[in-house]
């Protein structure tokens, strides 16, 4: 029977929610259960895809098409599983379902309110995600801080699962913060103790308590949480900040989080075996080199708009014992006449385009591009990138001037990027992308065979546009290799420059699938070229 493990938070937002929800899911994992993990968002778009990445950061794609919160990213790279459909369910989309529901005439006869209807659906969703994922435990967390008036519908749905199931089958983790106040040089109680009443107000009583603090706390913190918050002192678990995301679960199975939480489920307490992340924390604290590589994006002052590539290169890094420091660059400024390129890079070993939507900072992509091809300075393009690293090579090795994307230029004359056909037809912007996996046959003796050691490989996407066979020969031979290849559908999925040192972009997402221990080949061979560069 599956088990439900809650994750919620108070005080402020920001407070590692995922993190934790990822580390109690990699210790429960490693416990040797199967473990499945879902977030709900509290917000009314259905999913994040339409909204602007510097609002809401990265969108995360999952293998079947799902677009979802970043916080998915940091659950499949801490428990190395593909997560799906199931694992991110906001307000819009329940709220859709309901009323959908009822113009179907599922509910023909009665009024439609937020309990039960709403709840119920927030449920189902939840042994939904039990039942078809079949996991021993199912960790969800839920977005926003308790005491917004979004999130009320879940706080309210969970209250009636942990009626329902009772103690042995829900455990419910409330993160809070522990602010240090200078001056009278305390830790203080009292905003968690506000935050826990908030939540036994809406009827929940947590099981544990994460309480994010500069250091560790005393037994008489703990003591006190414990007495004003009904909450055993042993379930007070400190989360101290801390250099790498990767050490929280090491630091949370030292207060034995997941012990607590298996002894309430009456599940045994297998044996664990943490030595290769623990070896990988020894790794990421000793690392003996450093480079620099630049990132050239166009919302670069939300780092977490790049997060899941920002990961990958530091993976990629961890193999190679080498600190990555990011050059962010924000493409809008290299527009101008005024940047002097060789400056903007001096440092950079590498030079790496990500993905990205709307025509601005596109020239400044493409200028960066030109940089590195010119240059010889290993390059990976991701999606746009590999659809700018095309336009760049028609319009400055070629001699194709006008060749652009028709994202950019409807009715360019030379649309080497164009709308893919299955698109033309699509009305609606949400969910409507080619996303998630699909296969790409590689080519022998290309960069892309020596990364991957495989000629299929599945991976995920998210895009509208796609390379223009028509100018294929052209780029051809002029030196442009076409290493991967969609066959069904035709479409090119990597490309590359051989004479260069190193230089490939694929019109799929490697990041997505990049783990701690297992970076994505890709950001490997480029980390790796990008350390060699001198
Ligand atoms: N805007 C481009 C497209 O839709 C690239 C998308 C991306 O980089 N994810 O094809």
């Amino acid at each position: 029977m599956t088990k439900y493990v809650f994750v919620t938070g108070g005080v402020v937002s920001g407070l590692g929610k995922g993190i934790t929800a990822s580390s109690v899911a990699l210790l429960l994992k490693r416990r040797g259960y199967k473990v499945f993990m879902q977030k709900f968002d509290p917000y009314f778009n259905v999913d994040p895809g339409t909204m602007n990445p510097i609002q809401h950061g990265e969108v995360f794609v999952t293998y079947d098409g799902c677009e979802t919160d970043l916080d998915l990213g940091h659950y499949e790279r801490f428990i190395d599983d593909e997560l799906n459909y199931s694992s991110n369910i906001t307000s819009g989309k329940i709220f859709k379902s309901v009323i959908d529901k009822e113009r179907h005439g599922d509910y023909l006869g009665v009024t439609v309110q937020m309990i039960p209807h709403i709840t119920n659906e927030i449920k189902n969703k939840v042994y939904e995600a039990g039942h078809s994922s079949g996991a021993d435990i199912v960790i969800t967390e839920i977005g926003g801080t308790v005491g917004d008036i979004e999130s009320e519908s879940f706080i309210e749905a969970l209250r009636q699962i942990q009626y329902e199931k009772g103690s042995t089958e829900t455990f419910f983790i409330h993160c809070t913060l522990i602010p240090f106040i200078y001056g009278s040089n305390e830790l203080k109680t009292k905003p968690t103790q506000n935050s826990v009443k908030d939540l036994r107000n809406m009827g929940i009583r947590p099981d544990a308590l994460v309480c994010r603090v500069p250091f560790s706390t005393s037994d008489h913190i703990k003591e006190k949480l414990s007495l004003f918050c009904s909450v055993p002192k042993e379930n007070v678990i400190d989360s101290v900040d801390v250099n790498n995301i990767y050490e929280v679960p090491i630091n949370y199975y030292n207060q034995k989080i997941d012990e607590i939480i298996l002894k309430q489920f009456q599940l045994p307490v297998k044996k664990i075996d943490l030595s290769n992340w623990k070896k990988l924390i020894d790794t990421v604290n000793h690392l003996d080199k450093e480079i620099e590589i630049a990132l050239v994006g166009k919302y670069v002052e939300l780092h977490d708009a790049y997060i899941s590539v920002a990961e990958s290169l530091k993976h990629a890094g961890y193999k190679y014992n080498t600190k990555i420091n990011i050059n962010w660059v924000d493409s809008e400024e290299l527009e101008s006449d005024k940047t002097n390129l060789k400056e903007v890079f001096k440092n950079s070993k590498g030079i790496l385009v990500p993905g990205g939507f709307g025509s601005r900072g596109i020239d400044g992509k493409i200028k960066a591009i030109n940089y590195a091809r010119e240059n010889n300075i290993p390059f990976l393009g991701i999606c746009l990138g590999m659809q700018l690293a095309v336009i760049e090579f028609a319009r400055n090795v070629c001699g194709i001037v006008d060749a652009n994307s028709t994202e950019f230029e409807v009715n360019t004359k030379e649309p080497i990027i164009d709308l893919m056909s299955d698109q033309k037809s699509v009305v609606n912007m949400g969910g409507t992308l080619r996303l998630g996996n699909y296969e790409c046959t590689i080519m022998k003796n290309t960069l892309a065979y020596a990364d991957y050691k495989n000629n299929k490989i599945l991976e995920r996407h998210r895009h509208r546009y796609e390379f223009n066979n028509k100018y294929r020969k052209i780029l051809e031979e002029k030196g442009m290799v076409f290493s991967g290849i969609n066959e069904n559908a035709n479409l090119v999925e990597i490309i590359e420059l051989p004479n260069l040192k190193h230089f490939i972009a694929c019109q799929f997402h490697p990041e997505f699938k990049s783990r701690p221990l297992r970076p994505a080949p890709l950001f490997d061979s480029f980390v790796k070229a990008s350390i060699s560069n001198k």
